[in-house]
């Protein structure tokens, strides 16, 4: 670390020097420039995974003439409305290699952008209530050990040694035991956004907010620029990373996605004393918990099973999630909770994300992260960047193919939901 990473950047005697100094050399994170007429790549979308492509581009391959659009303000998105988990227990190739590769970039995040970004290795136990389900985790935890990652099977009195304030009685799910992946748990979501935010902007890349893209300018096959609520503004690459507003954006070139958009809803308790020390997913009743930093016990379940673009949920969903939790662990009945949020996914048919270029020359795109793709902004932006850049898919996103769900061929079915169920 340098001198002027000690003095200037965020370090113990930096705050020290700033404590003693009444706190007035902290400057703000990004600057606010106006949009420049031309760019060498523009990044629609101001979310976690448009701010770490930004970052990488700027990092690893040394592109900096680079504008970040976001229509809102940074990190007002899905990055900053989900449940924080960070994993890399997915099973199919293609998936495992590239969600492995992910949490490998977290693990050395807060050094790389010298942000405190919260990671927690807390551990996450996915509960099974069948014997199908124990094989079924078997067989996934083989995969993970495989992919060069950790998973440990627990029995019942295991999970009981680390969750000791679960339902063991309950029947409508018995619990038979958990996967334990332990380098899995949690990181602070708009934290991780900011310090995207921070790298990009002091590596020279324009971040440029109340900016939405309202058109994309295209001349013979090949993009030309995008037309903005701020003006027009040239570029020679565009990459539209929106999350939610995919099919949205994606229209702006005449291209249908293959992208259904619904609302997450997540909840959030009164900050309370430590009492849930790991990630807890409880997916036969649709449910999941962890506890913040701050002591509330955040939790959600399932998809609002509708599309939509409004970032609100409906009660029965509600219900549904808070029925599971008292089942799993009544003691949360003595919480209160405070609010809920909902985000909007872009979910696609195979529950898989695609990371490609498109048919129009100079125009990719980056979507179909559903609900998981909070874990991936790293290896997302990594692997968004390398291809923006090189024009070739890096190799651990080379299955994230646009056109599978045209061919048929590579499709990567985490959701169950196509045509390999077996492999759920
Ligand atoms: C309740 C909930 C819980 C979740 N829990 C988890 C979890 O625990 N773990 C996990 O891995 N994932 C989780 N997710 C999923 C994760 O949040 C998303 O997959 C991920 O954040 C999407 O990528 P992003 O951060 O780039 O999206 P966003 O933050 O949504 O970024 C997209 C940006 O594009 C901008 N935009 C849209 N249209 C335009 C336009 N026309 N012009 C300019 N800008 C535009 C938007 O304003 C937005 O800021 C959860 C999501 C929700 C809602």
């Amino acid at each position: 670390m340098g001198f002027d990473r000690l003095t200037k950047g965020f370090s113990g005697l930096r705050v020290l020097k700033e404590g003693l100094t009444g706190n007035k050399g902290w400057t703000p994170h990004w600057r606010d420039p106006a949009p420049k007429p031309e760019y060498d790549i523009i990044i629609i979308g101001g979310g976690g995974h448009g701010l770490a492509t930004a970052h990488y581009l700027a990092s690893q391959h040394g592109i900096t003439n680079v504008a970040v659009l976001e229509k809102g303000y940074l990190g007002g998105g899905n990055v900053g409305r989900n449940t924080t988990i960070v994993r890399a227990n997915y099973m199919l190739p293609g998936n495992s290699e590239f969600y492995s590769h992910s949490l490998k970039l977290w693990e050395g995040l807060e050094e790389d952008l010298n942000y405190n970004v919260m990671h927690s290795q807390r551990g996450i136990i996915n509960l099974f209530h069948s014997d199908g389900q124990r094989d079924a985790y078997a067989r996934r935890g083989n995969q993970m050990i495989a992919q060069g990652d950790d998973a440990i099977l627990l029995d019942r009195a295991g999970v009981q040694k680390e969750l000791p304030y679960l339902d063991f009685d309950q029947t409508r799910f018995p619990i038979y035991g958990g996967l334990y992946h332990k380098r899995g748990g949690t990181a602070r979501h708009d934290a991780v956004a900011w310090g995207f935010a921070r790298s990009a902007d002091s590596r020279g890349v324009d971040l440029i907010q109340q900016c939405e893209v309202t058109g994309i300018d295209i001349e013979n096959g090949a993009v030309r620029g995008v037309q903005t609520t701020r003006g027009a503004i040239r570029a020679k690459k565009i990459g539209i990373v929106v999350a939610g507003r995919s099919s949205q954006v994606a229209a702006m070139a005449g291209m249908r996605l293959p992208i259904e958009s619904h609302i997450l809803q997540a909840f959030v308790t009164e900050g309370l004393k430590p009492c849930i020390d790991h990630v807890v997913t409880y997916g036969s009743g649709h449910f999941y918990i962890s506890q913040s930093d701050k002591g509330g016990l955040v939790f959600g379940g399932d998809l609002d099973m509708y599309s939509s673009y409004a970032s609100r949920g409906n009660l029965p969903t509600a219900e549904h999630v808070v029925e599971a939790a008292m089942t799993l662990m009544p003691m949360i009945g003595k919480a209160r909770m405070l609010r809920s949020w909902g985000g909007i996914m872009d979910m696609s048919p195979d529950g898989s994300p695609v990371i490609d270029r498109t048919h129009i020359d100079g125009l990719y795109v980056n979507c179909g992260w559903c609900y998981g793709g909070f874990k991936a902004t790293p290896g997302s932006g990594h692997t968004f960047a390398h291809l923006l850049a090189t024009d070739a898919p890096h190799p651990v996103a080379a299955r994230h193919r646009l056109d599978r769900f045209r061919t048929g061929r590579g499709i990567l079915d985490e959701e169950a939901t196509g045509s390999q169920h077996n492999l759920h």
